[in-house]
């Protein structure tokens, strides 16, 4: 579904994505960690377009992201982005928050993408605040509205930027339980996380970037219980 290939960029003189190859199929999760600054978020972003490439080729369900002529708001409404501040909008109610991209952009009709964004509200324990706003809700419920938000356009694969690190702890839980349970029904997940038990329980691999490259591609089991790179071992240790 996403394939990268040879992809650099570079911000000023600062090479922030170095010679990235990856290969992300349907159904997979794959977690993306590593230290602060090694590139992690720039690095979902350009699977979006959000940030232009110097060179190499990223293809997202066969369309080249960064060829000429694509229709990018067409290519970002195949993608489903969750970042680690909600970012939803406050005005408005979480229903109209979770319809909001189906009936403008994609101009579905309001039974329907009603209809919808009341399942998916439901999926992420949410069915009772349909009619809330954003303001009266904790930062774990607002994320699960992010997430079904982002559901709602039915897209083939979803980034997750950080999901958790803007809750307090005792919300964490909540929202990594609805991207569990996502992964059981086989979506296809690109998480950047520091939460390493669901990266061992949910991950079928896991991604470790230092600087700019990718230095480790591997299983959970691999990267945790055998964990071959000095660099790896330090993260580790600091994120535990
Ligand atoms: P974190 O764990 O802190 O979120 P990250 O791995 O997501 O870090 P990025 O945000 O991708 O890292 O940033 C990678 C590098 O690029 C950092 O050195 C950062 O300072 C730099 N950078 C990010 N965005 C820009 C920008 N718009 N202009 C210039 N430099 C940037
Ligand atoms: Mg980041």
């Amino acid at each position: 579904i996403v394939s990268l290939d040879h992809v650099n960029k570079w911000y000023g003189p600062h090479h922030v994505l170095q010679d990235v190859s990856l290969e992300i199929g349907k159904g997979e999760v794959v977690v993306i960690c590593g230290p602060s600054g090694s590139g992690k978020s720039t690095l979902i972003r350009t699977i979006n377009a959000l940030e232009p490439i110097r060179d190499g080729k990223l293809l997202l369900n066969g369309v080249d992201v960064h060829g000429k002529g694509t229709d990018l708001n067409k290519l970002r409404q195949s993608v489903g982005f969750v970042f680690q501040q909600f970012n939803l909008f406050p005005h408005m109610s979480v229903l109209d928050n979770v319809t909001f991209a189906p009936i403008r952009i994609q101009k579905r009709p309001r039974a329907e993408a009603e209809a919808l964004a009341r399942e998916l509200l439901a999926k992420v324990g949410l069915a009772e605040k349909a009619d809330s706003f954003p303001g009266f809700l904790s930062g774990g419920q607002q994320q699960r509205v992010a997430i079904a938000r982002a559901l709602a356009l039915q897209p083939p694969v979803i980034l997750f930027d950080e999901p958790t690190s803007a809750l307090d702890p005792e919300m964490v839980g909540e929202v990594l339980q609805v991207m569990k349970s996502l992964a059981r029904d086989g979506m296809t997940m690109v998480c950047v996380t520091h939460e390493m038990g669901f990266a061992r329980e949910v991950g079928d691999r896991i991604v470790f970037m230092d600087q700019g490259r990718i230095v480790v591609d591997t299983t959970p089991e691999l990267f945790f219980d055998a964990p071959d790179h000095p660099r790896i071992k330090r993260f580790l240790s600091d994120v535990k």
